[in-house]
């Protein structure tokens, strides 16, 4: 029986990465570039959409 991978909302800020590492331009002493890791700040890092929170009736 086949396996059905549950599909997940992806992000669509980050279109699934949530992490990525952007280079800052400068370099370190042994020569690699500076990169600084930013993560998304719609999924925090997920790289899913969370489901959208229903208004709670107090
Ligand atoms: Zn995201």
């Amino acid at each position: 029986m086949p396996q059905h991978t549950r599909p997940r909302p992806i992000c669509r800020a980050c279109d699934g990465f949530p992490v990525v590492a952007i280079t800052t331009g400068s370099r370190h002493h042994d020569g690699t570039r500076t990169t600084l890791p930013v993560t998304c700040t719609a999924c925090h890092g997920s790289g899913t959409r969370t489901p959208a929170r229903r208004s709670v009736n107090a």
